[in-house]
């Protein structure tokens, strides 16, 4: 552990307990544009207050950065109501950011890729894959939403794409002007997720966990992705926010050389020879336009954040944008989904 200067072990404590209290005054029904402070705090980005409240350098870089690991987005790009409500839907820092005990404690064996594909298999047909919807038409007695030259009619609607997406939709009852404004000020982070494979997990046989959080490098956060079971090392990690935008304009060759060179800053000399690399460009995915999760900039939540979960007509909507507890994660997917149905069901 490096020798830090005294002032900023402690700033980094009040900053915790500050960023804790202000989300704990949220409202637990994620109405945060309903925050007695709203207005102070969606008039500024989360740059703009860091620069005001935070006064040690290394604070300075940590809040940075861990905007940049949780939202894939810039400090400067966010408003401070938006990231407080994101702490209050993931209940703090510590759970968003912690293993043990945290958001990133549990993984799926195998990966999570399996949740779609297992809950497909048994829906059965009435999955329709390679279907993008382009327009949706509300009538008197029904919605019908047109794909590929199919038309599917149904009573109600529920959305859950990203918000980004869904502001691309034609619809033929245009959506309320204030509905329109939030969805196209709605943009994802952005991240590339790589994966970096080894013959053994050679960091394990010196010590080291695998975990690193970086301020200054490409390749900024990496985990131990390795099975437990002595085989093949796994590194998996992201880029993310400004510098995932700059390597998604390069090639995979560049990006891997990058990835590959911070590795080694990391590990040493043992990371230089990886048995394979594999990378998923999540802001050239053109069904997601980003991720983790929609963010917003200063004067959305309190000018259009209302009608976040509003239904118009017979559209409803869901996606983890408009969940109340860990909006940006797949509980938050999830729960929003639940609520979404009931909806229709209470009609
Ligand atoms: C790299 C990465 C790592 C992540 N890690 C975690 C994690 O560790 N834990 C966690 O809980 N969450 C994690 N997340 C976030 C999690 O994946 C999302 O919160 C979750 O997938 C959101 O679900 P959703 O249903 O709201 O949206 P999505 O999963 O984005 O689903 C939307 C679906 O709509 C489809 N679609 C889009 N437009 C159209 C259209 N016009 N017509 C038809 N279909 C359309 C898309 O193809 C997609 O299948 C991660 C995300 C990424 C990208």
């Amino acid at each position: 552990m490096p020798k830090l200067p005294f002032l900023f072990p402690r700033e980094l404590a009040l900053l915790q307990r500050r960023w804790n209290k202000e989300m704990r005054s949220l409202p637990v029904t994620a109405e945060p544009w309903l925050a007695a402070k709203a207005r102070q705090w969606d008039s500024q980005t989360l740059e703009s207050w860091i620069l005001k409240h935070v006064h040690t350098r290394g604070a300075r870089e940590f809040a940075r950065t861990i905007t940049r690991a949780v939202l894939c987005a810039e400090p400067r790009q966010v408003s401070y109501l938006c990231f407080l409500e994101y702490l209050r839907q993931g209940e703090s820092l510590e759970s968003l950011i912690g293993i043990e005990g945290g958001a990133q404690q549990d993984k799926f064996a195998g990966g999570a890729w399996q949740i779609p594909q297992r809950m497909a298999a048994q829906l059965g047909d009435s999955v329709q894959l390679d279907s993008p919807v382009h327009a949706v038409e509300q009538h008197h007695d029904g919605v019908s939403v047109i794909s590929n030259g199919h038309t599917y009619r149904a009573r109600h609607l529920i959305m859950a794409i990203p918000p980004v997406l869904a502001a691309k939709i034609r619809y033929n009852q245009p959506l309320p002007a204030k509905r329109n404004a939030l969805l196209e000020r709605m943009p994802m982070g952005s991240v590339i997720k790589i994966h970096v494979a080894y013959e053994r997990a050679f960091w394990r046989l010196r010590g080291l966990n695998g975990g690193v959080v970086s301020n200054n490098r490409v390749f900024n956060v990496v985990f131990d992705q390795s099975l437990d079971d002595d085989g093949m090392g796994v590194l998996v990690g992201f880029i993310d926010a400004d510098h995932a935008i700059a390597m998604s304009a390069t090639d995979e060759a560049t990006r891997r050389q990058q990835v590959i060179s911070d590795l080694v800053h990391y590990f040493g000399p043992d990371a230089a020879h990886p048995i394979a690399y594999v990378e998923q460009d999540w802001t050239a995915e053109p069904w997601s336009r980003g991720c983790y999760v929609a963010h917003t900039a200063p004067g959305v939540i309190t000018s259009f954040g209302d009608t976040l979960r509003e239904p118009c007509g017979r559209i409803h909507w869901a996606g983890t944008e408009t969940a109340t507890r860990w909006c940006g994660y797949l509980d938050g997917a999830l729960q929003s989904g639940i609520r979404a149905a009931q909806e229709v069901l209470n009609r």
